[in-house]
């Protein structure tokens, strides 16, 4: 694990206001991570993500067994800062029924048609999930910003446009915390890249043939408006970080960095919750223990005679344990 001090400062502090440029891009570029050298770092980054990988399937599962919370994982950046890698990398360990992807794009006209939570209420994990956001409502406090001609002049009902974004941030606010207190887990992740790697990225795509498809016409369009997207993301931080869903600006510059903290952060978060593998009331075990016994005693065997229990099925339903104790696991069918 990553040390809580560390991690403390890719925090944005609820209330502050928010200024990019004290945020790192390149954390192996500070001064406290040249002392340990690029390559040490690398390494530890690599171990660390292999770690909380593991360590996140088993919380996974333990978030599914016990039904009932659910963790919402949020990822805004610039293009081309690894969202995708850094989801793929960190969930690869995890059970897909477990989890769910949702990217977000353009608004359809129908989607347009509705308050601009919508979309985004339909695609919440429920209990027992992890649900992901590639993208999400901040869109609609982002991009739209930026673009403020994308928006249907209807939708300003009048209103000022300090006011209206005012109104956006205080309404996903409430809604964050409307989902943190029905048992919802927030985190919420901005991917801060540097212009000059969003460059060498962009190149990258733009000489590598089997990256040619990553490449939006979009791509260069928007970079022109870095400062603004800049500007948009620091308002927004600045008014959506809260004690219930906060803000982490991870430096994206290097993948291993920002994939390494996303999974300390995520599995640090979700072993905070407490959770427990489901009780069994003492009647239900009678049952359990009921069933087993007709299971072993009274059915028949299978043509070929007796076959040789299985090393490990007994321990999965320890009786003597079941007797000391009511609070037992579910015993896992095999
Ligand atoms: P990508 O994630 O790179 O495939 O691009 C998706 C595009 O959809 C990006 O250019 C986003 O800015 C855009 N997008 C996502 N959500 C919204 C939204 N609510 N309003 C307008 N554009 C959006
Ligand atoms: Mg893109």
């Amino acid at each position: 694990m990553i040390k809580q001090k560390l991690i403390k400062k890719f925090i944005v502090r609820p209330g502050s206001k928010v200024d990019l440029k004290k945020f790192d891009t390149d954390w192996t570029g500070t001064e406290e991570a040249e002392k340990l050298g690029r390559d040490t770092i690398k390494k530890r980054a690599q171990r660390i993500l292999e770690k909380n990988r593991e360590e996140l399937a088993q919380v996974q599962e333990l978030i599914y067994a016990s039904n009932t919370q659910s963790v919402l994982l949020i990822f805004q950046a610039m293009d081309a800062a690894g969202k995708d890698g850094t989801i793929r990398h960190v969930m690869s360990g995890v059970d897909p029924q477990g989890c769910q992807v949702f990217s977000f794009k353009k608004p359809s006209a129908e989607e347009l048609d509705h308050n601009f939570l919508w979309r985004y209420m339909k695609a919440l994990p429920e209990r027992g999930r992890i649900g992901i956001f590639n993208r999400s409502y901040y869109e609609d406090v982002l991009v739209v910003k930026v673009h403020p001609e994308w928006l249907d002049q209807k939708r300003l009902n009048g209103k000022s446009g300090k006011d209206f974004w005012r109104e956006r941030y205080e309404d996903i606010n409430n809604f964050e915390r409307h989902l943190t207190r029905n048992g919802t887990l927030i985190l919420k992740f901005f991917l801060h890249l540097s212009k000059g790697e969003q460059k060498r990225r962009f190149l990258d795509r733009l000489t590598t043939p089997e990256k040619y498809w990553k490449v939006s016409p979009s791509d260069m369009s928007e970079r022109k408006f870095w400062g603004e997207y800049q500007g948009a993301f620091e308002s927004a931080l600045s008014a959506t970080s809260t004690k219930w869903a906060p803000w982490y600006v991870i430096p994206a510059d290097r993948k291993y960095v920002a994939r390494a903290l996303v999974a300390d952060i995520v599995v640090g978060a979700v072993n905070g919750l407490d959770l427990k593998y489901p009780t069994v009331s003492p009647d239900a075990m009678k049952a359990l223990v009921a069933a087993r016994k007709e299971l072993e005693g009274n059915e028949r065997e299978p043509k070929g005679g007796k076959r040789k229990r299985r090393q490990g099925t007994k321990s999965r339903l320890n009786l003597q344990h079941v007797t000391k104790s009511l609070v037992v696991p579910v015993p896992v069918a095999e």
